[in-house]
Parts: C-alpha cells; structure tokens; sequence
C-alpha cells in the first residue's frame, strides 16, 4: 500500500541501523527522546530500539494525549455526568483513565452515568442536536492534531445556535512541554534525563509546522527532527539526530516532507485562535502546572465553555501512590521500573494512564516489548 508497504521495508530497516551502527561515536552516547506516543508505539511495535547499538538509547516523552491528561479533568468529567445530569460524550480511551474513588469514565458509566464514547468531535454535536432537552458536554483533549475540529464544532454549534452543546476544553501543546521538559531539575540541573536531541511529531507539525520548534532547538541547543509514525521515518529521523549531534549541530530537519513544511496548516491555526486562546497554566500528569501549554475557550464563545457553564472548579488530584506514570512522562523511568507494572497494572485493569491508551509508553511495551525483558537462560 502506498505510504505504507515502502516505509516498512525490512531490508531498508537494516540498512539504515547499519548506517546509524557505522555512525554512532563508539566513544559517546546519544539519549534521543521520541516525544509522541505515536513513535513510542512505532517504536516497541517495530522493536526500533533492537535494531540500535546500545550508546543509541531512546527515551519515552510526554507526548500521549491520555497519558498527560491529570485526574483532577477526568474527575471534572465524571461531575458534569453524575452531579449536573449532562451527557458527556468522548474519545474511547479517554473513558478507561483511572479517575478518583476508584472511578472511571467507564465505571461510572456503568454507574448510570450517561457518558459515551464518539470518534470525533462533530458526532458530539450530533448528539447534542438529537438530544435537544439534555446538556451535551464534549470532553475534548489531545494536542494540536485534535484542537482545529473541536475549535469547528464550537464555531459550528454558534453558527447553528444550539443551547445545549458544550466543550469540557482540555487540549494541551507541544512546544511549552518540551521546553518545560527541558528546564526542569532533572534535565536542565542534575542531568539524569540526558536529550541529546528530539523525534518531533509528524501530525502535530502538520497543524504548527515545524517553525515553532526553531526557537527552542536554538536557545537549548537541542536538535528536532519532525518524523512520520512509520518505522523507517522513526529509523531514518535517528540517523539525522546522530549526524546532527556528531557535527555539533542543533537545528529543527523535516523527515516527514511528504505532509509537513514549516508554516503548517494556517487556516486550521487560524480557526484555533479565532474559538480559543492559552491557558495561563494547565496541569499535565507528571509535570504539574505549565504555563501557556494549554488552551481555553475564549470570552466570545463563553456559552460553549462547560467550565463557565457549570462553574466547574478544578481540584489537582495525586496519582496512585505506587504507579510511575510522572516518571515515565517526564522521561525519568521506564515502564518496567514500575512494581505494577504486567501484573497489577495490565491494559486490561490499567492503574495508570500510561496503560490505557496504545500510545501510552506502559501500554506500548507491554504488548510489543515486555518479552524481551525476560533474561534469556542459558540450557
Ligand atoms: S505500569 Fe501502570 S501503574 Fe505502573 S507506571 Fe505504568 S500505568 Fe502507572
């Protein structure tokens, strides 16, 4: 299939690790964080990081839409369902998210609560126009890939006058999250999270393009290739942060061409800025507060924001004390540093986020990788 069968080429595979093995400086080490989930997928699906000698380490980021989605939203959710009678409608993952008091959006579901589950943000607006005497909220998240069809509801919903739709507006950003990646303790202080530079995402580049990434990569010195979620864009992006780092270069490489240039989709920025506009600050999971990395939606289309609508307030909420969720997002742990992790904690009866979504790191190596976590004995 095109677009499909020439990017996982077995035999090209090989020949890009061979070129990276020939590469890599024996005499250093290169710690690349893949900040999509969607490369964390391709990556334990493709058994990417097999196929890289042992100074080419990959490291989890922070990019899975669920997996940084706090418990105090989710919790926010559940309310506007159980407390305000509305019907809350959203994305399947979304639902399997451990919340408080043991709750789920799917648990409380099965609690009464009238919670469903869309594919996209226009089957929300579908409900709310068949359901003319309930409150419709959509509990909207993901980063910029998934913001411009929610922002086109909104403005759709205005355009239709429809009293009873509402979003619940929890899409977060990309660039404030790497730069907080990289000003915190752990990397900027005490090094324990080593970046020797970034795999950037190719859906949400094709929504910002690739020039907001250029100021960070520049002040951090940290290179950025934009790559597709294929497994030879992941292998081919590797090979151009290895050339960067061993020419002392730190700039922002497009891999992904085929979708992605540097201005992006200008009318789907547009339509964002015109029905939203930043948070102050915004919780993720692992990272606390953030500052700008998220939006809200602006005065002009207050009737539509769940939050004013219902006087929502916002409760920060600590995760499961054993799960390491923070720590795999922040790039600090991995999924089998986790005492829950395959045992307690399976997709099945996820504890934490990262175990929801095939995104989520935890999710990702225990369905392709947690084999080969298991010592080979000798006969
Ligand atoms: S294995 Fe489960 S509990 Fe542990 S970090 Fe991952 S999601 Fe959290």
């Amino acid at each position: 299939m095109k677009y499909i069968d020439e990017f996982r080429d077995g035999e090209l595979a090989q020949k890009i690790a061979s070129r990276i093995a020939a590469e890599a400086d024996p005499s250093r080490s290169y710690h690349l964080m893949e900040f999509c989930g969607g490369h964390t997928h391709a990556i334990s699906r493709y058994g990417i990081a097999e196929l890289l000698q042992a100074n080419v380490q990959m490291v989890h980021g922070p990019g899975c839409p669920v997996c940084v989605l706090p418990i105090g939203r989710i919790d926010q959710a559940i309310r506007l369902a159980m407390e305000h009678g509305a019907i809350v409608c959203t994305y399947g993952d979304t639902m399997r998210v451990p919340a408080s008091d043991g709750l789920s959006m799917i648990k409380a579901k099965a609690r009464g609560a009238d919670i469903r589950m869309v594919y996209s943000a226009a089957d929300a607006l579908t409900v709310a126009e068949k359901n003319p005497q309930r409150e419709v909220v959509f509990f909207a998240i993901g980063f910029e890939t998934t913001t411009p069809p929610t922002a086109l509801v909104i403005r759709e919903a205005k355009a239709r006058g429809l009293k009873n739709f509402s979003v619940l507006c929890c899409h977060v950003l990309t660039p404030p999250a790497i730069v907080h990646l990289l000003e915190s303790p752990e990397v900027k202080q005490y090094g324990i999270v080593p970046i020797d530079g970034f795999i950037g995402p190719a859906h949400v580049s094709i929504v910002i393009g690739s020039r907001p990434y250029e100021s960070f990569a520049e002040i951090y010195r940290k290179p950025v290739v934009i790559a597709g979620f294929e497994p030879l864009d992941v292998m081919q992006a590797i090979l151009m942060l290895v050339r960067q780092v061993n020419e002392g270069r730190a700039e922002v490489e497009n891999e992904f061409s085929r979708a992605v240039d540097r201005d992006g989709n200008l009318l789907a920025q547009q339509m964002m800025d015109e029905v939203m506009e930043l948070r102050e600050s915004f919780e993720w999971r692992g990272f606390g507060s953030v500052p700008h990395s998220a939006r809200r939606i602006r005065a002009a289309y207050a009737e539509f924001d769940a939050e004013t609508r219902f006087a929502l307030d916002y409760q920060p909420v600590p995760d499961h004390k054993a799960c390491e969720c923070g720590a795999i997002l922040r790039g600090v742990k991995r999924p089998s540093d986790c005492k829950l992790f395959g045992t307690v904690c399976t997709p099945e009866n996820p504890m934490g986020s990262c175990m929801v979504s095939s995104e989520g790191a935890c999710a990702a190596h225990y369905t392709y990788g947690r084999f080969r976590d298991i010592p080979v004995v000798a006969a």
